[in-house]
């Protein structure tokens, strides 16, 4: 038995920050075993409860307590097939879901103390096992889907359909997977690898990419249908920036969050940025700036609050990010915004007249939310928004265009990664029901 003293080697740093031991244990038949202390004092915590409530507040309903009696008898691979086949996303949800909210909220164990750190064990199993997964594929059926997008949905629906036997090919306007895990999350939340083993993963099942191209161009959905495909799905993800709707917003001080996360070393904020917003992405921009060199970083919320996880904010306050609450910009200005108190009643935030005040700044990130872009809908007759401008959907996930299908954040707005699997894997089984239906009419 030989005992290493390490950091898990591609844990990103500021998750599962402790140091563990690995036991390379040769002897043993099936596995490598490689516990943390750190994940074994947890899972020894858990209760094994029999109603687990874990499990009711996990989006996605993982089966936590098997996850967790498996990985106490050493049998992570048999756990990762397990979170795996529940939620393709496992290793990626262990990382960026709001935890405090979902899982880790509901543990009983948190009801006197400290919960269950789920999420430290899931990663584990997760991230160690990924490669070594077993995806058991049904043989070809024939039948061709195109997937337009490569984020959570669309490798979610490719992941499933391709096991059932469905020849996918994925459409990606840019050159890696991961849509906005990789240009909306940043690599210290996220790292980049994980993706990119999703990619090589999805490759040797056979499914195939085309990546730097549009539908919506000189390809349109009817020349899909044209050449075969059975189905479509988009999962184009919500990539249009909403904007504040005040004066400045043109100026060149000015940046919105997700232009910023797409690629933050193309952008200099100078020393000091004021960022509005108060969501994941706020954070998300706060935390990513302070990494790049900016020296004072404040977030200006409407409300007393900010609709961040807990865990994203105690992180920023932790990275030396300001709040300042109640509190909006009416316009900017070359030299910063105009910042003016806010007050809540009822729900509605009004801003108080006569406070505006000039904050002098070098940059200015909005960060209020993105709604999906319009290329597809402008350029596929028939595709059509709801008066959220979001794709309007059916109730099985059809759009307005019978075959192609839809879900993920170009359906329901910006929303997390697990939400985007959750509703997709539904979708997975009403796209497959269409084309075996398809097969009754002849
Ligand atoms: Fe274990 Fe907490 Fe889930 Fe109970 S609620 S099974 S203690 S993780």
């Amino acid at each position: 038995m030989s005992i290493l003293v390490s950091r898990p080697s591609k844990m990103p740093v500021d998750r599962n920050p402790t140091i563990s031991i690995n036991y390379n244990v040769t002897s043993f038949e099936n596995e490598v075993l490689c516990m943390s202390i750190h994940e074994l004092e947890e899972a020894n915590r858990c209760l094994q409860c029999k109603k687990p409530l874990c499990r009711e507040g996990c989006p996605i309903h993982t089966n936590i307590p098997e996850m967790i009696r498996l990985f106490k008898e050493n049998d992570l691979l048999t756990a990762a097939q397990m979170l795996f086949d529940n939620n393709p996303l496992s290793v990626v949800c262990s990382l960026v879901c709001n935890h405090a909210a979902q899982c880790e909220g509901h543990c009983v164990r948190g009801i006197k103390g400290a919960p269950v750190h789920i999420s430290a064990i899931e990663n584990y199993i997760s991230d160690s096992c990924f490669d070594r997964l077993k995806i058991q594929q049904a043989p070809s059926n024939g039948k061709k889907v195109a997937i337009i997008g490569a984020g959570p949905a669309g490798i979610t629906i490719a992941i499933i359909l391709a096991k059932r036997g469905y020849q996918i090919t994925v459409f990606e306007s840019r050159d890696k997977i991961g849509g906005i895990m990789r240009y909306g999350i940043p690599d210290f939340r996220l790292p980049r690898y994980i993706l990119d083993r999703f990619e090589e993963r999805m490759k040797a099942m056979g499914i195939k990419f085309r990546f730097n191209f549009t539908i919506g161009g000189n390809i349109t959905l009817k020349d899909l249908f044209a050449d075969g495909y059975q189905s479509v799905f988009i999962g184009t993800g919500a990539w249009r920036p909403k904007r504040m709707r005040i004066p400045g917003e043109t100026f060149g001080n000015v940046h919105y969050a997700i232009s910023y996360l797409n690629n933050p070393d193309a952008v200099d904020l100078g020393q000091s940025v004021a960022i509005f917003g108060s969501g994941n992405s706020a954070m998300d921009v706060a935390r990513t700036a302070v990494r790049h060199g900016c020296k004072s970083v404040t977030v200006y919320v409407r409300r007393d609050h900010v609709s961040a996880s807990q865990d994203e904010y105690e992180y920023s306050l932790l990275d030396g990010v300001k709040y300042e609450f109640n509190k909006t910009a009416v316009a900017i200005k070359d030299e910063g915004p105009m910042v003016a108190d806010t007050k809540v009643e009822d729900g509605h935030v009004t801003v108080l007249e006569d406070t505006a005040r000039l904050v002098p700044v070098d940059s200015v990130v909005i960060a209020v939310s993105q709604v999906p872009k319009r290329r597809l809908v402008e350029h596929n007759q028939g595709l059509e928004l709801n008066d959220r401008g979001n794709l309007k959907i059916l109730e099985y996930g059809e759009t307005s265009l019978p075959g192609v299908f839809a879900s993920g954040d170009v359906v329901t707005g910006a929303k997390t990664v697990v939400h985007a699997v959750e509703y997709s894997k539904k979708i997975a089984d009403e796209m497959d029901l269409y084309m075996k239906n398809l097969d009754k009419k002849g």
